[in-house]
């Protein structure tokens, strides 16, 4: 088993800015965050937003312009009382974008290279590395050169350098962005079944939600230097209450719309497509203008505005494109036009008149920053 002690980060008002001919980019913007021991945090955003130098902070490799890191109990970072602990004692281990594992030496010294540095006594070495492979399941591959592995094996061989330590936290850095459509898929479950089975807490970074919400135990979406909102993947992709967020992480179908009253505790709204009721607990008050949003994959098609007792609308098809395990189309409801997932064996024209129905519990509203629950 892995014998790393698990222990939680907390980043409290981290900011740090990066000073350019041009002018000042501010990287990280008041970060706050606690990661949970032996889970995934992923760190999850568009290209830019701040992940990577968050990352660089926590490690060491960075030096923040003020805020606090806690490894544990241990302060590592603090412009107040002015601590910054080098990043070899922070107790961490880093998995970059490329692998950064060394094409000329054998997997046996690629992961022995850490304690190598330590200068440990080589019979620890050679048990240590031993185990280690075992754990990432690469058991009698040492002396394989690195470059004779595939792409999978590769990355596990920089997963077991940077487990070799036994780290508090282990921090990844977009680290399948290297590999091709197929095998990332097949990596990153590989990775997820890795890591819950070490029980080890590691921050992941990418820019991938779909890699964001398999991997994950609680995902922070991050714009502009900020954490905008954090959850666990299906609380952020179902009820998500950021529209960058709800936006970044499946794409919605987006309604102004301005509340009505309640109903049996559900809010009802009034948008382009009708009166809709949304599962909501934030409780807008009557009169106040909303955005409502409702995910492609939420609505279904029904045979009678009967079947269902709220959020039936009468649309028109516009527009069916198939995409192999379901149909994009774009229905016409009023004067909007909705994006609609369709599952395949629906069978649909253009033209046709159709009747949708979306459960309230897939009708959310997107809440500003300040009434969020
Ligand atoms: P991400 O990893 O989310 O793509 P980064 O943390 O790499 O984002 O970068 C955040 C911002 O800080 C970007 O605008 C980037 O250009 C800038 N930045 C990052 N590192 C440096 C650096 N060493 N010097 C100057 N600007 C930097
Ligand atoms: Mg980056």
């Amino acid at each position: 088993m892995y014998l790393g002690e698990p222990v939680e980060i907390k980043v409290k008002d981290l900011s740090k800015g990066f000073r350019l001919r041009e002018g000042q980019v501010q990287a990280l913007n008041g970060i706050t965050l606690t990661t949970p021991t032996n889970r995934i945090l992923t760190l999850l955003g568009p290209s830019g937003c701040g992940k990577t130098t968050l990352l660089r902070c926590i490690a060491g490799l960075e030096v923040p312009d003020s805020g606090e890191i806690q490894i544990g109990e241990t302060t590592v970072f603090s412009s107040a009382s002015k601590v910054f602990v080098p990043p070899n004692k922070r107790g961490i281990s880093m998995v970059f974008q490329s692998y950064a594992i060394w094409p000329h030496m054998t997997v046996f010294d690629n992961v022995a290279y850490p304690l190598q540095v330590q200068k440990r006594p080589k019979e620890e070495i050679k048990q240590r590395v031993q185990k280690t492979l075992a754990l990432v399941q690469l058991e009698g591959f040492e002396h394989r050169s690195a470059t004779k592995l595939s792409g999978g094996q590769q990355q596990r061989v920089a997963l077991a350098r940077a487990l070799i330590a036994e780290p508090k936290v282990v921090l990844f850095d977009e680290p399948l962005s290297n590999l091709d459509a197929k095998l990332r898929e097949q990596t990153r479950r590989e990775l997820r079944n890795f890591l819950s089975e070490l029980g080890i807490s590691a921050v992941y970074v990418t820019h991938d939600r779909i890699e964001a919400l398999t991997i994950s135990d609680v995902v922070a979406v991050m714009k502009d230097g900020q954490i905008v909102e954090i959850g666990k993947p299906k609380e952020l992709y179902f009820s998500a209450r950021n529209k960058f967020v709800v936006d970044f992480i499946g794409g919605a179908n987006f309604l102004e719309a301005k509340v009505v009253g309640y109903l049996n505790g559900l809010v009802q709204v009034r948008s382009p497509i009708g009166t809709i009721i949304c599962e909501e607990s934030a409780a807008p008050e009557p009169g106040r203008c909303v955005t409502v949003y409702i995910r492609p994959e939420a609505f279904e098609i029904i045979d009678s505005p009967s079947e269902r007792k709220y959020n039936v609308f009468r649309g028109v098809v516009e527009r069916v494109l198939f995409a192999g395990e379901w149909y994009e189309s774009d229905i016409r409801v009023g004067n909007s036009v909705l994006s609609v997932r369709l599952l395949p064996s629906v069978s649909v024209a253009e033209g046709e008149e159709i009747i949708l129905h979306a459960a309230p519990a897939r009708c959310r509203i997107v809440m500003g920053p300040k009434e969020r629950r």
